[in-house]
């Protein structure tokens, strides 16, 4: 594996306190600098993810049951409310609208389909009893 550098210019005070860090821990100041690097990309990965979760679980609680759809060509790069996926500027997308209208989400073809299918099984469901 072959190996990138990155240059970065810091301050002298900053580099001062790594290099005196890198000395205590008996690690190359490159060494450290790769493990602060990566060490706080996992940590914000997972921290995103535990917050895209907490939205998505929120907007698919029931009292938040989606109400209505609208078709919406965007104007800007997003990403679904729903699966996260990329949506690019010009993409047919849906706007769901939910009973707390705050909730309403931007969300991809995929995740209607999906939405509609659950909300079909759900009245089902409610007939049979
Ligand atoms: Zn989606």
């Amino acid at each position: 594996m072959t190996r990138k550098i990155i240059n970065a210019r810091i301050s002298p005070d900053l580099y001062v306190k790594i290099a005196d860090k890198a000395k205590k821990k008996r690690i190359t100041v490159s060494n450290l600098i790769r493990n602060i690097v990566e060490d706080s990309l996992d940590i914000s990965d997972d921290v995103l993810d535990l917050v895209d979760e907490k939205i998505r679980r929120y907007i698919h609680t029931e009292e938040n049951e989606v109400i209505g759809y609208q078709s919406l060509t965007l104007a800007k790069q997003t990403s679904c409310g729903f699966c996260g996926k990329e949506l690019n500027k010009g993409d047919h997308v849906h706007v769901a609208f939910s009973e707390n209208l705050a909730a309403s989400a931007v969300i991809c073809d995929t995740c209607k389909h999906k939405q509609e299918k659950q909300t079909e099984q759900h009245e089902h469901a409610s007939g049979k009893e």
